[in-house]
């Protein structure tokens, strides 16, 4: 058992004498373009008002700041689920919702939903047009972009919204004051535009055109016993609204739940999903549930900044999406005063693995890796050891009282050069 300290100790150099010849690395490769719907418009992704560079992002108008830290999701995104067909997401910033106190900061979703195609895992179930791609190998809509993603511009032009707050363009997950991270709201939008997303009129219970969803195989009601599929629409109607009995049945998702202090169902141990009563169309169903903690990327509200796909990922895998990548999984890094397991997924069999943290950002060269960098600026290893044979490597630790500290996470295959996401928390 390893202990996590607040203080740092050791240092990165230390990995540099066990670097190893790197054999072949597995990673998720997903290739995401963004389609500029505001070129020519010089709003949104095209504002050229001069900006200076911030928190890593080296652009110099508003328009050019935008579409880096779309690039910069896209790319995240695209390292962690799988497509030989390329992902087109038409982005656009116009005027949503606001007023001073509260803000839609983006809407996003596929823009086509296919079923029965070559290689579909269910029968006559919906899937999202960029899902059903990769899993077909091939483009079952060449003259439709697969996601469409909508910002709030009045964040940004209107003073009135959200007090005079704007978006942060940085990508350190840092924004000053009360200003929004446009990469995490880019993030949790893809998220939805890529199958986090129940198709159902959650007013009327109706399925889309006749047709269940890949979610109905797994929205399951705590009450009822029954999931979505098995419901007929007056109980999909009231399961929509069963506030802390609407979960999630999945498997990959089910597996990580232990790891969460609210937000599971007691009488089942599924995660629940955002059902509150009365209904919030366009929220309820398709997130995770405000009272999953730690907080989550997919809950219908903003609850900090963060470059984490966490148990995002999970659901995709349950809806069938081949899904990959070297990860640290959610959620990171679990709860103070107790003893946690610190788990990296998509690890090579047998490579030696280390789990690294600190207190301050940071670009540091992993060593033996020319171009790789960890987001860490003091490093401390707390843990290495083989990934087991299914690329897993889980270290449990225990995690004194550290209320109020912020401490990031990151984990290094260092034989082949994977780093995985960064994790930065702080304690409540
Ligand atoms: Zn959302």
């Amino acid at each position: 058992m390893s202990h996590l300290n607040r203080r740092p100790r050791a240092a990165f150099a230390a990995l540099l004498v066990l670097a190893l010849a790197a054999p072949a690395a597995v990673f998720a490769n997903a290739n995401i373009v963004i389609v500029n719907l505001d070129a020519g418009t010089g709003q949104g992704l095209d504002d050229p008002t001069p900006a200076a560079p911030i928190g890593g992002n080296p652009g110099t108008t508003l328009g050019q700041q935008r579409l880096n830290a779309f690039q910069v999701a896209a790319n995240i995104w695209g390292s962690f689920v799988n497509s030989s067909v390329p992902i087109l997401v038409d982005a656009t910033f116009t005027p949503l919702t606001c007023n001073a106190t509260s803000a839609v900061l983006g809407a996003a979703g596929t823009q086509t939903v296919h079923a029965n195609f070559p290689g579909a895992p269910k029968f006559n179930t919906w899937f999202a047009q960029a899902e059903a791609n990769s899993i077909t190998g091939s483009d079952l809509d060449p003259t439709t972009s697969d996601l469409i993603a909508f910002f709030n511009s009045d964040i940004d032009n209107n003073n009135n919204c959200l007090n005079n707050t704007n978006w942060y363009l940085g990508f350190d997950s840092n924004p000053p004051g009360n200003d929004i991270d446009f990469l995490t709201v880019i993030l949790h939008e893809m998220g939805h535009g890529l199958g986090f997303a129940s198709f159902v009129n959650e007013s009327t219970g109706q399925l889309l055109a006749g047709r269940h969803d890949i979610w109905n195989h797994y929205l399951f009601d705590a009450t009822t016993g029954l999931l979505w599929l098995n419901m007929n629409n007056f109980q999909r109607r009231n399961s929509a609204i069963n506030t802390g009995n609407l979960t999630w049945s999945g498997p990959n998702v089910t597996a990580e739940a232990p790891t969460f202090s609210n937000g599971v169902n007691a009488a089942t141990g599924f995660l629940q999903m955002y059902a509150p009563n009365p209904l919030e169309p366009g929220s309820s169903v398709s997130h995770y549930d405000t009272a999953v903690t730690p907080n989550v990327l997919m809950e219908p509200f903003i609850t900090g900044s963060t470059i984490d796909l966490d148990i995002t990922i999970e659901l995709l895998t349950d809806i069938g999406w081949s899904t990959g990548g070297y990860r640290l999984s959610n959620p990171v890094p679990g709860f103070d005063q107790q003893v946690n397991t610190f788990t990296t997924r998509g690890a090579t069999p047998g490579q030696t693995n280390y789990f690294i943290y600190g207190f301050t950002a940071g670009s540091v060269n992993v060593p033996g890796c020319p171009g790789v960098t960890v987001g860490i600026q003091d490093i401390n290893i707390f843990s290495n050891g083989p990934a087991d044979a299914a690329g897993e490597f889980a270290v449990p630790a225990f995690i004194p009282n550290i209320s109020g500290a912020t401490v990031l996470f990151q984990s290094v295959e260092l034989s082949t050069c994977q780093v995985s996401n960064l994790v930065t928390y702080t304690w409540p």
